[in-house]
């Protein structure tokens, strides 16, 4: 038989074209005309050559153009390699070089960096434009004041609204085999190469219908935040695929930013919010400079551990509960999550997703996987089902460390208790050990989340000539506080045991934090391992 995760956009159009699909700078796209849209836009790359297993790379934020892109690649059988938006020009060469794309849509704003680095790796590039507002707005884009350079660089390029205007549109999808190549997601390169995680059409499907069935009931009239990137998996199942699956509409946001977000919420009356912890916290701060909130029925985490005291703050002023799930690019994204099925779990990451084995494997055993299979028992979390990635893209050597007995190695320490609920501890990379005692810095967050003062904590080793590593924090402040440095200290101390509590604060403006929203641990290490204690 034939899948094609295109069917997720061409499907919902054909039942309820009317249905607002995307809402974008006032303006709102129904599914009919965003499906007839990607359609026009399938004809240009056909015309172009482009057919079953060719990979068409796409650097475009979060705007309509996104979703066409997307879904017409998807549609002719060719792969989708979305590119991360930070991305300076030789990282986007490697991965055009490294994902073998056959070509490269590039929106306007992003053209400084791809152009050059399409140059290089002789790939064919063709632009889109954006409003200049969202040129502006685009994370890595030329800026508020760099629209007028950028239109005249895409001035002399390919333009693919022009060719699709020219171009047949595509009558209907291309057929795919479910296990056929859908997407290269690029893991977002804290550790080292990126390397492509190749994701099949079967595992997009899965993610949206084990979701909708189990996770929670998104409804047709739902309303969707959509400031994820969606270049990256968490955004592109749990915001774009899941909502277009069910026919709710997607507020999309290029860049987010707490207080605008928190207006569009309000503007278009928001049901769900989707988001990794940073913007929760960026939400609850927002709510405090502004009294309207929008009718949110639910929220959704993941990405990070999310500390259970921001769970709470934004249950409480948002009036919604959190999901929290856990998920991985190698992993479509989501392996588990606190469904709607049963009470929410806070500090869990839920029950693994149907079809989803998740287990503990002993950490300390190289080459091959021995389960743990004690209830609670502390290790690497491995995963195994319709979720995982077919392999890293031509790394043969990191696709066999990594998946071993056709269990995925996450990378993360954590459990499975006794009623399969999974708990995540934390990275096993990001574990400290300080004289000899293991240090994890979730717990470490958790506790300091809860100080009235503290906004966000994020808690790393840094290497120490006594104790081996050292407990480090870099902490902002709430809005209209100041941290205390010594009384942060004490506060840990009188809650945790004495190797885990910080002994040093470095009091921050805010922390560094990727595209993807995540607070990054190594920029941190870095910035700090300098730095006289
Ligand atoms: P890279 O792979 O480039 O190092 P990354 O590890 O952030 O970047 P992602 O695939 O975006 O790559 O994120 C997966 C990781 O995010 C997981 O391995 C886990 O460490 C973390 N994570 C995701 N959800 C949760 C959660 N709910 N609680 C704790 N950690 C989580």
């Amino acid at each position: 038989g034939t899948l094609s995760a295109a069917s997720i956009l061409a499907e919902t159009a054909r039942r309820t074209p009317a249905a607002p699909a995307l809402h974008f700078m006032g303006a709102t796209i129904p599914y009919g005309r965003l499906w007839d849209e990607a359609r026009a836009y399938a004809g240009a790359l056909q015309a172009r050559g482009i057919g079953p297993g060719d990979r068409v790379a796409m650097i475009v934020p979060n705007v309509p153009d996104f979703a066409r892109v997307y879904y017409a690649a998807l549609a002719l059988g060719a792969i989708v390699v979305p590119v991360h938006l930070l991305f300076k020009a030789e990282e986007i060469e490697f991965v055009l070089r490294d994902s073998g794309a056959d070509l490269v849509v590039v929106a306007a704003p992003m053209l400084a960096e791809a152009a050059p680095a399409a140059a290089a790796a002789g790939v064919p590039l063709v632009t889109v434009l954006l409003p200049v507002d969202a040129a502006g707005a685009a994370p890595g884009g030329a800026g508020a004041d760099g629209g007028a350079p950028a239109s005249t660089a895409a001035g002399a390029l390919p333009r693919l609204e022009a060719e699709a205007a020219a171009a047949t549109p595509i009558a209907r999808i291309v057929p795919t085999r479910p296990t056929d190549a859908a997407t290269i997601l690029y893991t977002s390169g804290t550790t080292g190469t990126p390397k492509g995680a190749v994701g099949s059409h079967l595992a997009i499907v899965e993610q949206v219908h084990t979701a909708l069935i189990d996770s929670f009931d998104m409804r047709a009239d739902d309303v969707v935040f959509g400031g994820l990137p969606l270049f990256h998996a968490f955004g592109q199942t749990s915001v774009m695929n899941i909502s277009f699956r069910r026919g709710a509409s997607v507020i999309l946001l290029p860049k987010f930013d707490p207080d605008a977000a928190l207006e569009l919420l309000n503007a278009h009356r928001a049901t769900v919010f989707t988001g990794v912890p940073t913007m929760f916290v960026g939400m609850l701060e927002a709510a405090g400079r502004s009294e309207a909130r929008p009718p949110l029925r639910f929220a959704v985490s993941g990405g990070a551990a999310l500390p259970v005291a921001v769970l709470e703050a934004f249950a409480a002023a948002y009036g919604a509960e959190v999901h929290e799930g856990y998920g991985l690019t190698e992993t479509a994204p989501t392996v588990s999550f606190n469904t709607v099925a049963e009470p929410i779990r806070p500090g869990t990451v839920g029950r693994p997703l149907w079809g989803v084995d998740v287990a503990v494997a002993d950490d300390a055993v190289e080459g091959r996987i021995a389960l743990l299979e004690e209830p609670g028992a502390l290790g690497e979390i491995v995963v195994r089902g319709h979720n995982l990635m077919k392999g890293y893209l031509g790394r043969p050597d990191a696709s066999a460390e990594t998946v071993v007995d056709g269990w995925f190695r996450t990378g993360d320490l954590g459990s499975v208790d006794a009623d399969g609920i999974v708990t995540i501890t934390d990275r096993k990379k990001d574990m400290i050990v300080r004289n000899g005692y293991n240090v994890y810095p979730t717990e470490v967050e958790a506790v300091l989340a809860r100080h009235p003062d503290v906004a966000m904590a994020a808690v790393f080793g840094i290497a120490d000539a006594v104790h081996g590593q050292e407990v480090h924090v870099a902490v902002v402040a709430r809005e209209g506080r100041a941290v205390d440095a010594d009384a942060v200290i004490a506060f840990a101390k009188e809650r945790i045991a004495a190797y885990k509590y910080p002994r040093v604060v470095h009091l921050v403006e805010e922390l560094p934090i990727g595209a993807s929203g995540k607070v990054l641990k190594r920029a941190l290490v870095e910035r700090f391992a300098a730095v006289p204690a």
